[in-house]
């Protein structure tokens, strides 16, 4: 049953290790859940005295003004032997045997965190005492509840401790050990005040009478530690602590003990009531209970352990493994995003996922509608076909075949492709850049790395480009080609009518309208011809320059790059958003916390 304290303990340090103070709303928090004995009070009302009187020692800071600043996790463990010592849980390595330098400790250390100003932090100290005099029990002492601020304290500190006091009291798991002097009105006391206020049915709530021997002669607390004043749960116990004048004169805690168990012993008013009464009494009431709270709680906390790992593996698989810091593992990475990438966006080209189509849709229509179009009629007219062949002729007219307008008529055409192949291979550009930008989106592992993100879409459109580039020329080239060579075939299985059949031809026959309409036709015949030829080619050339491209080499120049970098850069560009990677580190130090806490309690509850 003892191990019990000792386990929650060893979570609540873990907790302080690993930055859970609680009351942050960001992150689950396991310190919130753990049961805790927490004292409050009004200043001067005995707290650090009741405290230490508990201990059996003189450790804490005392002073005028708000001397406990941060929260003073105070764990007690109780040994066989030995004689008492200290260690606090920043300083690891060294055991305090000096209570003074105890007390000195607390003060620099809470100087530490708050600094000068005396402003308050909850960012608590740990402290483990040892000792024969002691039970196993872990207290949280807080500042003191105040009315005004002094010492030049920022006026926002009274509210800011009674913030901090409340978030304690308020957890269901804290036991409140609400203490208040004897010789003020209990309807005054600042403790009974907030404890009423969370703990309406004093359930969990302590209340602790100091200062009995203070009170006005003839007059004592009976109706109070009674209960008759205010009913509590469980039962007041009144303490007498050392007054200013013991501790001036440095009187032993232990003597101090002793003369408190004679005080209620002999005491006409409280000895009916000596065995509940005094802080030895008051420190393992307390341990008892706490042991008790925590063995109840334990199935509970145990199943929010769980829920929280599993919400944390959660998050954390979602937010990503956080990059390597060398840079071969940060040229992995990158690798391996590139890998992602080129997966969704081959996925886009040959299937599975849409838009690939649309090239397709290209050749099959956008292309021959566009060749459809071309105005051959117009170019072709008998008006320009005459104007084509009497500046061709000169001032000697063709004898045969216009051969030379023929060439100029066909060239003029077939010049026309230019502009659907051209197009062709543009529409293929957008959607290629399209689905780029939609693999980009499309994959997740690059949504953590804005940068990289843009580096490799800056990368695949460049190289979209160069690729477009070479498809352009080979089109181009294949519409030259056909201009600068004519099939001569063609022309040779044509009926030879003019020669053959007006063998009295004259000048202006030359350019009669049969004439110039036959030659129109027999050129618009072989650019027909080609048209047919170039819708097959064009696409050929569009998807061995570009779409094929595409799916081999897009990223050829970007691997080139990156191989060329240092490390630095590769960091660089692998820069993540940084909330994401707070966020990332601030769950898996909580996922740590909750996974240490797992296996305490599991080995602890095993162990039973
Ligand atoms: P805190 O501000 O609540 O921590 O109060 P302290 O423990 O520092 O006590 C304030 C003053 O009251 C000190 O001078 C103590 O010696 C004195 N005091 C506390 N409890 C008792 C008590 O039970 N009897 C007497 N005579 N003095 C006490
Ligand atoms: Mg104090």
């Amino acid at each position: 049953m003892e191990s019990l304290i000792g386990l929650i303990n060893r979570i609540q340090r873990a907790c302080t290790v690993l930055g859970d103070y609680g009351g942050n709303n960001a992150l689950p928090t396991l310190w919130e859940s753990l049961p805790s004995v927490v004292v409050v009070g009004g200043q001067s009302s005995g707290k650090s005295s009741v405290l230490e009187s508990i201990v059996g020692r003189d450790f804490l800071p005392r002073g005028s003004g708000i001397v406990t600043r941060r929260p003073l996790v105070l764990q007690l463990h109780r040994t066989e032997d030995g004689p008492d010592y200290a260690e606090f849980l920043h300083l690891p390595k060294k055991k305090f045997t000096d209570f003074a330098l105890v007390r000195k400790e607390i003060q620099d250390e809470t100087d530490r965190i708050t600094g000068r100003s005396k402003q308050i932090s909850p960012v608590p100290i740990h402290l483990s005492i040892y000792s024969r005099n002691v039970v196993n029990l872990t207290m949280i002492d807080l500042p003191g509840l105040t009315k005004i601020a002094v010492d030049g304290q920022p006026e926002s500190i009274v509210g800011d401790i009674e913030n901090m006091v409340r978030s304690y009291v308020e957890k269901e798991n804290t036991i409140i050990l609400a203490i208040s002097p004897a010789n003020q009105d209990i309807a005054t006391s600042d403790a009974m005040k907030l404890a009423r206020e969370v703990d309406p049915t004093g359930d969990r709530t302590f209340g602790v009478l100091t200062k009995l021997d203070l009170m006005d002669k003839g007059t004592n607390a009976i109706d109070v530690l009674e209960g008759h004043s205010y009913r509590l749960q469980r039962p007041w116990i009144g303490v007498v602590n050392r007054s200013q004048a013991d501790i001036n004169k440095s009187v032993d805690m232990i003597v101090a003990r002793r003369r408190e168990r004679e005080y209620f012993a002999s005491s006409p008013d409280y000895r009916h009531l000596a065995s509940r009464m005094g802080s030895e009494y008051l420190g393992r009431v307390l341990s008892k209970h706490l042991e008790a709270v925590i063995k109840a709680r334990i199935p509970s906390i145990q199943s929010l352990i769980n829920k929280t790992i599993t919400e944390l593996e959660a998050e954390l698989d979602r937010l990503g493994r956080p990059i390597a810091s060398d840079a071969g593992g940060q040229l992995y990475t990158v690798l391996e995003l590139c890998r992602a990438f080129d997966h969704v966006f081959k996925a886009y080209l040959d299937g599975g996922r849409p838009g690939g189509d649309r090239i397709y849709n290209v050749f099959d229509h956008q292309l021959p509608a566009a060749v459809k179009k071309l105005p051959f009629d117009r170019h072709l007219s008998i008006q320009n076909v005459r104007k084509v062949i009497a500046e061709a002729d000169g001032y000697q007219p063709h004898l045969i075949a216009p051969e030379q307008a023929y060439r100029r008529l066909i060239e003029g055409s077939l010049g026309y492709l230019r502009g659907p192949a051209e197009a062709a291979v543009d529409a293929v550009h957008f959607i290629l850049k399209e689905l780029v930008r939609k693999a980009i989106n499309e994959t997740q592992e690059l949504k953590r790395f804005p940068t990289f993100q843009a580096e490799l879409s800056a990368a695949a459109v460049e190289a979209l480009e160069r690729f477009r580039e070479d498809s352009r020329k080979f089109c181009q080239s294949l519409v030259d080609m056909e201009a600068g060579y004519l099939t001569v075939e063609y022309f040779r299985k044509l009926p030879q009518e003019v020669e053959k059949g007006h063998p009295n031809n004259t000048t202006a026959d030359r350019y009669g309208e049969a004439h110039l309409r036959r030659i129109g036709s027999n050129v618009l015949q072989y650019v027909h011809m080609v048209c047919e030829m170039l819708k097959n080619a064009v696409p050929k050339a569009v998807v061995h320059c570009q779409v094929r491209e595409a799916k081999r080499s897009l990223l050829h120049n970007f691997y080139a790059q990156i191989g060329k970098r240092e490390g630095k850069q590769l960091a660089q560009m692998l820069d993540e958003d940084p909330g994401l990677m707070e966020r990332r580190s601030a769950c898996s130090k909580r996922l740590d916390l909750y996974k240490s806490a797992r296996d305490e309690i599991d080995a602890v509850v095993w162990d039973k």
